[in-house]
This record gives C-alpha cells, sequence and structure tokens, in this order.
C-alpha cells in the first residue's frame, strides 16, 4: 500500500489523533481527537500536509491516489449521512477548513455550505420546509466560495467588499438592519444578484457541481500557503515553508435554522483571569463566523458573565445544550491538560464541537491556570513551572489599570502616544517635567509623572517620588529604563512623539498640547499613554508583600504565588540575588526571595543630600591630602549605608562594587549650578570649570573609570574598603553575621586587581585589629571587558570570584556604547540584523562566548570559584536560562525581577534534566 492521504473521522471513531498535529494540522488532529473521545464532531476527513507538500513540488498537481481517496471518503460521509453530494432531495453540505500545524492568520479562510446550487437549495428548502434558511446558507456560501475561491475581493483599500456592497443595497432597499431581518425572497433574490457578480466578474458561471466545487475549495487551500501574507508570517515566526497545511472537509451542521439554534466560542476557563468556569459568547441563529465578525452583538455564555440583565445567556435560553457544553468543558481541559479554546454549533438544540485548540491567555491566567491544575492533580509541580512564561509573573506583581476603564479611553479617543513598555504596572498622575517638582509635588500629596526628554542620575529622587515615568528618548536599556524597573516604577521610555518643552512646561503631541499639571495615564506593561485619569488597582501579591494591607489568608493570589514560588525554588539550583543600592531596595528584593546582594553600586549613595558636597570636593580637590580631607567626611556617611544594608540582608553575601563612573558625572553641568558648587566649594568659578575641563572625556564610557579611578587614586579605593569593613565589623558587634564582597569593577588585567586587592586587604588587616573583630570578607572583580574574560585563569589567582558585568561586556564586545546604540538599534531590529537587542538580552553566540569562556579558564585556576552575573540581563528568562547552562552560581537582578528570575531558573534546571 503505497502513502495515505486522507483521514476519516466519524461515528466515536477516527484514523488520526492529537499526536498527528504535524501530518493533520492542528485542526484536524484535535477533531480526530475529539472524535476518539466520544464527544459530538460532525464526520468529515482531513487531507494530510503531504498533499501540500506534493502539491508544492508538483507545481499545483495532486498525487496519484487522492482523487480515489477523497472519493471514497465522500461515499463513507454519505452513507454516514444518509445524504448524496449533490443530491437534489437530501444533498450533503460540507465545509472546508484549512489547518496547519500551527495556526496561521493569512491561510485561506473557511468556505461553509459547500455542495449547495441551484437545485440543491430548494431540495433544502423543501426538507427543512424553510426556505429563508435554504437560501440563506446559500447566499453565505455564493459570497465564501466568491471570495476565497474566485478570489472576488475589494480591489483597493477605499472599496468595500463587492459581495458586502450587494447586500447593503438590499438591505437598505428593504429598511432592515440585520441579515436575518432579510426574508427568504430577498435572500433568494441576494444570491442571483451574487451570482450575477461572479459571472460579470470572471466570465464564467459559478459552478454548480459539488464535485468541482470542492476541488476548487481544496485548490485554493492549498494555494493559500503560498500567498504573500502567509509567507510573510512564516517568515517573521521562523515556521518552516514545507510543513504545508492540511484540508479538513467537514459535514455541516447548522446554527442558522432557527431559534433553537446557536453558535459560539468559548474557553474552558476564563482567559483574562484563569478562574476555573467556563466563559464565552454565543448567538442565537447564526452561522460560522457570525459571533466574531461583529453582525449581531454576541450574547453571554452563562449568567455570572452576564452584565446587563436584559442580556440573554445560553444558560438560560438552551439549558440542555449549556449543560452539556460545560460536560464537554471539563472533558476537553481535562484530557488536553490545558485550557481549551472552543468553537460550537446548536443544531435545533442539539451541541456539537467544531474546533477544539490550547487558548490564548493573560500572564495572569497563565499563573492561575497552572496553579489551579496542580491542586485539581492534572499537572505535576515541574509541569506548571513550564507553563508560565517568567515575565507574565509581572502582570501578577504591578498595579493594573481596570480592563473596562481602559477600553473606555481607548474609545473615547485618549490615546495619546506609544513608547517602549520599559516597566510594567499602571500609573496615573499630574505631569511635571523635572524631578524637583516631582519630589515638591509629591511631597504636596499629588500622584505625578515625571516627563523627561531622558532621565540622569541627577534625577533619581525625582523618579521615586513619581508614580511614574515618561521619556522622550532612549531605549529598553536606558537609564530612566533601568532606574524604573530596580525601583519597581512604571515606565514608557522612547516615545518619540512626544515634543517636550521644558521652558513652557508642556508637551505636544501629534497636535494635542499637554501642560504641567494635567492627568496622563501610562501603561507600562503595553507602553500606552492616555490624557486623563484612570483608575488602577494594585496588585494583592505586593499589598501581602510590601504593603501589609491585605492579610496572607485573605488573598488566594498571594497564596497561590507563593506556592508557585515554593515549586520554583524546588526545582532550581541557580541562586538568585538583587542588584540594590539601599537598605528599602534589599528589604523589597528580600521578600521577593532574593539569597543576597549581587550588585550594591556604591555611586548612587553619593548622590544624597549632602554627601554631593563632599564628593564634588574630594574631586575639586588639588592635592591627595585634600581628597584624603573630602573621603574622610564620606566615610562616616558610607558606613552608615552599608551598615543599613548588612543589618537588613541579615548575614547573606552581600557584593559591593567600588566606585565605577567616571568623576566628570558628578560635577554639576549647568551655569547656575556651578557658581553654587563654587561659592560651596570655596574656589572660582574658573576652577571648578577648569577641572571639569580636565575631566571631559572625548569616550567616557572607555575612559578614567572603574577601577582605573582606584589605581590613580588609591585613596578612594581605601576609603571604601574602610567604610565596609568598619560597617562589617560593627554590625558584626551587634550580632549579625556579614559576608561583604568587594568588587573590583572594569578589569583586564590581573595587575589591576591585584592592585586594589592589597589596598582593600591592608585596610581590612587595620580594621579588623581595631575592632578585634573578624570578618569572614571576599575580594573578586567584575568580567566586563574582553580581556578580563580572555585571561581569566590569571585573573582568577587574585579573585575569589567573578561576576559579568554583561551591561559593559556586551558594549565592549560589539563595541557600541549602549548611551548611542538609540539612533541605529531600530534599524537594525528592523530590519533584521539582529533578532534582538543584545542589551536586554544575552548574545549567547557572542557575549555568551566570552562569559563560558571566563568561567572554565577561571575554574581552571580556582575550582570553588564563585561566579554571577550582576547586568541587567540577569532578570531576563533566556539570559537566566543560559547563565544555568554555563554553570554560574548566582544571577543578580532588580528586585521586581526577582520572582521571574527564580521562575526562570527553575525552568532552565527542569529543561536540562
Ligand atoms: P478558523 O480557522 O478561521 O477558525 P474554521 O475552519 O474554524 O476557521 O471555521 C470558521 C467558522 O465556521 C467557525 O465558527 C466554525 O465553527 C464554523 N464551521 C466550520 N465548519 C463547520 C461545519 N462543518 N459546520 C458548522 N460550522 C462550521
Ligand atoms: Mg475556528
Ligand atoms: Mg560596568
Amino acid at each position: 500500500m503505497g502513502t495515505r492521504y486522507v483521514y476519516f473521522f466519524g461515528e466515536g471513531k477516527a484514523d488520526g489523533s492529537a499526536a498527528m498535529k504535524h501530518l493533520l494540522g492542528g485542526k484536524g488532529a484535535n477533531l480526530a481527537e475529539m472524535t476518539n473521545l466520544g464527544i459530538p464532531v460532525p464526520p468529515g476527513f482531513t487531507i494530510s500536509t503531504e498533499v501540500c507538500t506534493y502539491f508544492y513540488q508538483s507545481k499545483g498537481s495532486y498525487p496519484p491516489g487522492l482523487e480515489q481517496e477523497v472519493e471514497e471518503a465522500l461515499h463513507r460521509l454519505e452513507n454516514l449521512m444518509g445524504r448524496r453530494f449533490g443530491d437534489p432531495e437530501k444533498p450533503l453540505l460540507v465545509s472546508v477548513r484549512s489547518g496547519a500545524a500551527v495556526s496561521m492568520p493569512g491561510m485561506m479562510d473557511t468556505v461553509l455550505n459547500l455542495g449547495l446550487n441551484d437545485r440543491t437549495v430548494e431540495g433544502l428548502a423543501r426538507e427543512t420546509h424553510d426556505p429563508r434558511f435554504a437560501y440563506d446558507c446559500y447566499r453565505r456560501f455564493l459570497s465564501m466560495y466568491g471570495d476565497v475561491v474566485l478570489g472576488l475581493k475589494a480591489e483597493s483599500p477605499d472599496e468595500i467588499d463587492p459581495f458586502e456592497e450587494i447586500i447593503d443595497e438590499l438591505k437598505k432597499a428593504r429598511g432592515v438592519q440585520f441579515d436575518n431581518q432579510l426574508s427568504a425572497d430577498d435572500l433568494k433574490e441576494l444570491c442571483l444578484r451574487y451570482k450575477e457578480l461572479i459571472r460579470r466578474k470572471i466570465g464564467k458561471d459559478f459552478p454548480q457541481e459539488p464535485k468541482a466545487q470542492l476541488w476548487g475549495a481544496i485548490g485554493a487551500v492549498f494555494g493559500s500557503w503560498d500567498n504573500p501574507r502567509a509567507i510573510a508570517y512564516r517568515q517573521i515566526n521562523g515556521i518552516p515553508d514545507d510543513m504545508g497545511t492540511a484540508v479538513n472537509v467537514q459535514c455541516m451542521v447548522f446554527g442558522n435554522m432557527g431559534d433553537d439554534c446557536a453558535t459560539g466560542v468559548a474557553f474552558t476557563r476564563n482567559p483574562a483571569t484563569g478562574e476555573n468556569v467556563l466563559y464565552g459568547e454565543y448567538l442565537v441563529n447564526a452561522q460560522g463566523e457570525d459571533v466574531v465578525a461583529g453582525i449581531r452583538t454576541p450574547q453571554p455564555i452563562n449568567i455570572r458573565q452576564k452584565t446587563d440583565p436584559s442580556m440573554v445567556s445560553l444558560e438560560e435560553a438552551m439549558p440542555e445544550a449549556y449543560a452539556e457544553l460545560e460536560r464537554i468543558r471539563k472533558i476537553l481541559d481535562r484530557h488536553y491538560r490545558d485550557m481549551q479554546d472552543i468553537e460550537f454549533t446548536i443544531q435545533r438544540r442539539k451541541l456539537w464541537m467544531l474546533q477544539t485548540r490550547t487558548g490564548k491567555r493573560t500572564g495572569f491566567a497563565a499563573f492561575k491556570i497552572a496553579v489551579d491544575m496542580v491542586r485539581e492533580g492534572i499537572l505535576t509541580p515541574k509541569e506548571a513551572l513550564l507553563r508560565v512564561e517568567p515575565n507574565q509573573l509581572n502582570q501578577l506583581l504591578r498595579p493594573i489599570f481596570d480592563a473596562q476603564a481602559k477600553q473606555k479611553a481607548i474609545a473615547s479617543k485618549a490615546l495619546l502616544a506609544k513608547g517602549l513598555n520599559a516597566g510594567p504596572g499602571a500609573a496615573t498622575g499630574r505631569v511635571v517635567f523635572n524631578a524637583v517638582d516631582a519630589e515638591e509635588w509629591a511631597e504636596r500629596g499629588e500622584k505625578v509623572i515625571l516627563v523627561r526628554l531622558e532621565t540622569s542620575p541627577d534625577d533619581i529622587r525625582g523618579m521615586h517620588a513619581a508614580q511614574g515615568i515618561l521619556t522622550s528618548r532612549g531605549g529598553m536599556t536606558s537609564h530612566a529604563a533601568l532606574v524604573a524597573r530596580q525601583m519597581g516604577k512604571v515606565c514608557v521610555v522612547g516615545c518619540g512623539d512626544l515634543e517636550i518643552d521644558y521652558k513652557q512646561r508642556q508637551m505636544t503631541v501629534n497636535g494635542r498640547v499637554v501642560k504641567e499639571g494635567d492627568w496622563i495615564s501610562v501603561d507600562g506593561s503595553t507602553g500606552e499613554v492616555f490624557v486623563g485619569q484612570i483608575p488602577t488597582r494594585p496588585s494583592e501579591v505586593l499589598q501581602v508583600l510590601l504593603d501589609k494591607t491585605l492579610k496572607p489568608e485573605e488573598s488566594a493570589i498571594y497564596q497561590d504565588y507563593m506556592e508557585l514560588m515554593q515549586w520554583a525554588d524546588a526545582h532550581r539550583s541557580l541562586g538568585v540575588r538583587t542588584n540594590a543600592d539601599q537598605p528599602d531596595q534589599a528589604e523589597t528584593a528580600l521578600l521577593f526571595g532574593a539569597e543576597g546582594i549581587g550588585l550594591c553600586r556604591t555611586e548612587h549613595m553619593f548622590f544624597e543630600g549632602e554627601r554631593i558636597h563632599a564628593v564634588r570636593e574630594m574631586i575639586l580637590a588639588p592635592t591627595k591630602e585634600g581628597r584624603e580631607k573630602a573621603l574622610a567626611k564620606l566615610l562616616p556617611m558610607q558606613r552608615e549605608d552599608f551598615k543599613g544594608i548588612f543589618r537588613v540582608m541579615k548575614g547573606l553575601p552581600v557584593t559591593i562594587r567600588t566606585l565605577d563612573p567616571p568623576l566628570h558625572e558628578f560635577l554639576p553641568t549647568q551655569e547656575a549650578d556651578i557658581r553654587t558648587v563654587a561659592e560651596q566649594m570655596g574656589v572660582s568659578v574658573e576652577r571648578v570649570r577648569a577641572k571639569m575641563q580636565a575631566l571631559h572625556e572625548a569616550n567616557p564610557m572607555l575612559g578614567h573609570r572603574g577601577c582605573r579611578l582606584g589605581v590613580v587614586y588609591p585613596e578612594i579605593t581605601a576609603m571604601q574598603a574602610r567604610a565596609i569593613l568598619e560597617a562589617a565589623c560593627e554590625v558584626k558587634k551587634e550580632g549579625l553575621d556579614v559576608h561583604p564582597e568587594i568588587m573590583i569593577p572594569l578589569v583586564g588585567h590581573v595587575a589591576e586587581l591585584a592592585h586594589q586587592k592589597r589596598i582593600v586587604d591592608e585596610v581590612a588587616r587595620e580594621v579588623m585589629e581595631q575592632y578585634g573583630v573578624q570578618v569572614d570578607y571576599v575580594v573578586g572583580t567584575m568580567i566586563e571587558v574582553p580581556r578580563g574574560a580572555l585571561t581569566a585563569d590569571e585573573i582568577a589567582k587574585e579573585a575569589m570570584f567573578f561576576s559579568f558585568g554583561t551591561n559593559d561586556l556586551t558594549q565592549t564586545v560589539y563595541g557600541i556604547s549602549r548611551d548611542d546604540a538609540a539612533k541605529f538599534l531600530h534599524d537594525y531590529l528592523d530590519k533584521r540584523i539582529w533578532d534582538f537587542d543584545p542589551f536586554e538580552r544575552i548574545d549567547q553566540d557572542g557575549v555568551g562566548q566570552l562569559m563560558k569562556m571566563g568561567v572554565e579558564k577561571g575554574r581552571a585556576t580556582r575550582p570553588d570559584l564563585k561566579v554571577g552575573i550582576c547586568g541587567e540581563h540577569g532578570g531576563e528568562p533566556s539570559s537566566v536560562e543560559f547563565c544555568h547552562r554555563i554553570g554560574l552560581n548566582y544571577v543578580s537582578c532588580s528586585p521586581y525581577r526577582v520572582p521571574i528570575a527564580r521562575l526562570a531558573a527553575a525552568r532552565a534546571a527542569i529543561r536540562e534534566a
């Protein structure tokens, strides 16, 4: 026997099954599966994807034997139904449906009611005693066939669909609004006009012969595999061209036979909330796509879903059919072990299932369904972990807009612009255009959104005070985006439509003017910006964890979250730390499950209050003595900072990075500020300006920064080491354990590290002796320039640990300054030169190779070398997975990303096993 091309399903038995998606397509495989489960499915057959492949390889011809097989399957259908194809008394009608293994918009649409012609339509009318129904089917068939098989579509975007035009004319002439108000004679007339249209346009009569209709439709399905829309979709989604589509030929069931008929779509669980209840819509006396096409307003599937008492739910209108649907929902949900998206039709109160597939859902629903399914004994915890995309957890943690309120806002044209969704969540507040205003307004109790061209370290406190941050420039890894994520702030960046005028305190957006004090709403999950106030809802998890305004036992969501996180922790081997500069951030991260601090940036502390003066004094001092005097002022402040962090971390490891940014970042830029600084420092304006000139660098990213500062000014490293160790000794004396890890940035040569380490060790010896306390501290390095990775074996002789600084490493491996990348990043992504932004996701092929080498070389020297990552990538799921694979000990990310990293780490371990 040769290859088989046709697979039958009907009468409780099918040749295929859900496992045969590649051969039967998703639709066909699931129709077979449902049939085998004993679920009522109209019988039919599937022509396999192999025919599609053959069709393309042989320029549109079919494999020998196919016609025979189709013929046989048709006979089988005829016998089963007791009807014949083209029989004028009892005609068999079918639908022809396309269906690839993955669902693909752009493929041929379904043709319903195939088999009707001028004679069989009369037979159908006689048999059903319902000419209106018969001609309704015929006119639908004529327009669908005309459209999808004969290609009669609107010829230009300004024109309307030619069939649409005719029915609209007729409705107008009859003075009716809806299709179902047309009489049998109207519909008969419509069929005549449709056939006329077809004859006029293609110069041939509409094919009356059902077999010709069938082969026409089959050919159109296979032909649509190679239409430009489908090809483009495959390209974008990486679907192989030779996969092919299947064709399903299925007996018609009718939802348009009267008021005891209906058609609908539903989900086996609520796709927005995940609730384990049937959720969907239906229409009485309708066929196929009517529900989604918006011809009439669909009604809710059940009573609980009604939002208006005038609605009539299926549960009320057809209780038996509803009960049957409810029964089948449970079977499918349990059998497929996942939420299903289903299509059904009710013909004379009998329910028929027409499709099932895994349903799309919100992150929130994904999470709830996964946890529920473990409780219901459907999934194992391991499987549940694989069902939730780590980033989907965001939706659980962030405040969100009330969905209906947002819909309303869109409907009333309140959408102002769209940028990049840098910090998920929802925020609403009044516009302010600078950080000082943000702070002041917030102090008065105003809710504000800070709107800037872009942000700088100067703006940190204003950003903190704002509900949300909106910038017109910058990408996903811009300062604003980075800080917002660390703070857990709602943030939209790179919103190019904003024309911000700081002076006028207003912005113009596509001709609309938004002034200081006006309300706007920012959706950091989608990048949308609205004018006006949209009500938000805080996430329950945060209400329990952080605000403590809700008790754990009062929140089911919180309990579910904790459960999922416990499963994640049980399965992961990769540690998860946080990037935190302040005790409050550290505390938040601990509540999210952080196991230490992987990066504490000391320079962020330098901007606080009085400190910036001491920092500037240090920078402006002409001598080492002068610098040391200024540093002595900073010492107690830094010590207090570290004590605060050590106390919060209660013995967990804390990695502190010594000063990293170039010094000019701490100097003022505005003329007025320069004058103030000069006054405060008691030096001339010229001196300040001269120093600024001296510090000017052509390319600060590659300039005097990182350990290069500590090499030139060892006293800075010494002061920082002292602050850390004194803090450690004092906290130890309080009875808490402390594990400081002192991290030297930007090391490319082992001698740099050795130099800095000597300073730290010397200070440590002194301090510990002075306090009479032993502190278990270690000195390690960041690996963030290529030479660091290339000579990792040498560097590991001095380093007790490595931490990959993948932001700088990406910049230096690519030779691209991250701050300037925005200018061409879009083009690189649009033109598919890059598949992704390497500052967002680790470039595993390039940067990742260096990381791998760094781990291997480092551990060759020091087998127990602890290796982590503290770049922004540490909270990005695919990067976390990569870190697991190359054997890192931990990832470190911003506090709000900690749960995401925990989940990603667990999934990496499960996938590897
Ligand atoms: P899509 O892939 O666009 O969902 P479908 O093949 O599922 O297209 O069909 C479109 C509509 O027609 C759906 O509502 C489906 O339920 C309905 N339909 C398809 N085949 C039949 C049939 N044999 N009887 C009744 N309705 C059908
Ligand atoms: Mg469908
Ligand atoms: Mg760096």
